[in-house]
């Protein structure tokens, strides 16, 4: 699935390179951290200078990952972060595949001259680097680094550290492989990474099971107060302003997950999650079956990702945002249930 020769030049490249930036998307979670880190663990044991740099901050749940103390923050630190591109390389860009997921941290990829990888597992990618490895059926980027490590005869730089975070990447992407994990690889690669002496019980513990007392209520909140269906289209949606995520002491991924619980509701097929964050909405969208969010979100909310879990933004305001999903979704809904009839 991944073309070799693609392989044998990242093979090449990365031999004669000693300082890399690996970079994730805005907002990262635990497969974009998973995989940033995890990488750079690889890289760091094969003798090379690797840092992570992240357009914005990550949830405190995966700050125990090795090498996470040493991320630079570009909002928090936009002069180091560029400082250190400048100095870079090579860049390798993980879990993401259009410059607009980075956010302004993508004026200082642009003007580097360094070597650009792509590793993600989007669909439909924009052509960003040099060497583009893009596989869409992966069930996670953190999956497919793995396999590229493999492939380029890596494996032996594959400490329990670096398995930690690519097992964390894994399962927070496939719902602790209950969605997006049909494929066997998926399965053998987890039975891989275990044999690297992980603590697989301790990494459950650390991502899942280590909510705050905030995030717990403000669960709570939305679930209790603010979600409503949309009956005709088999849709559930939920929102959150400012006002609420600090009466609640809102923290970086305290919110992680929410746009997941209408699905549980029988008969609900599309979920959608709205937070003001920064002055803008930002928006997930979740499936099931073959409803396709990331068309809707690309289409509606200048967004993207996979068609059973998307995001996008809206620059109006939480009413209008409101609105705007109502009407479009009844809309996308019709047009969907038209062609599947035809089909
Ligand atoms: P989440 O809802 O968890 O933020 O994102 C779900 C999926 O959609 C992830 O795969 C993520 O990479 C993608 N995604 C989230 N926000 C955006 C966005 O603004 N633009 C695009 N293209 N993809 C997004
Ligand atoms: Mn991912």
């Amino acid at each position: 699935m991944i073309d070799s020769k693609i392989l044998d030049k990242l093979k090449a490249e990365v031999s004669n390179i000693e300082n890399i930036v690996i970079i994730p998307h805005l907002n990262p979670d635990g497969d974009a951290m998973g995989s940033s880190l995890g990488l750079k663990n690889v890289l760091m044991k094969m003798g090379k200078e690797a840092q992570v740099v992240t357009p914005s901050g990550f949830p405190k749940f995966l700050s125990w990952m090795k090498g996470a103390d040493d991320v630079i923050i570009f909002e928090e630190d936009k002069k180091k972060a560029e400082d250190r591109i400048k100095e870079a390389n090579a860049l390798i860009f993980v879990d993401f595949n259009s410059l607009k997921r980075i956010s302004d941290l993508s004026t200082a990829v642009s003007e580097s001259t360094a070597l650009k990888v792509m590793i993600d597992h989007h669909p439909y990618p924009e052509e960003i680097a040099d060497i583009m490895i893009s596989v869409p059926q992966s069930s996670s980027t953190c999956e497919l680094v793995y396999q590229v490590i493999g492939k380029c005869g890596w494996e032996e730089f594959v400490n329990s550290d670096a398995a930690e975070c690519f097992y964390t990447g894994i399962m927070t992407d496939t719902g602790s492989l209950s969605y997006n994990s049909s494929n066997p690889d998926t399965y053998r690669i987890v039975a891989n990474l275990l044999e690297k002496n992980i603590e697989k019980d301790k990494i459950h513990e650390l991502v899942f099971h280590s909510n705050s007392f905030h995030r717990m209520k403000l669960l709570g909140h939305v679930l209790g107060e603010k979600m409503f269906l949309l009956p005709e289209q088999q849709a559930a949606f939920l929102w959150l302003d400012k006002q609420e995520l600090e009466d609640f002491s809102f923290q970086p991924g305290d919110t992680e997950g929410f746009v997941n619980y209408p699905l549980g509701i029988e008969g609900i097929n599309i979920s959608a999650f709205f937070m003001e964050k920064d002055g803008k909405i930002k928006c997930s969208f979740r499936s099931r079956g073959d409803f396709p969010v990331n068309q809707f979100s690309e289409l509606n909310f200048n967004g993207g990702g996979h068609r059973n879990a998307a995001g996008g933004e809206s620059q109006l305001n939480m009413e209008q945002t409101i609105e705007k999903f109502k009407s479009e979704i009844e809309k996308f809904y019709k047009q969907y249930k038209e062609d599947r009839n035809n089909d």
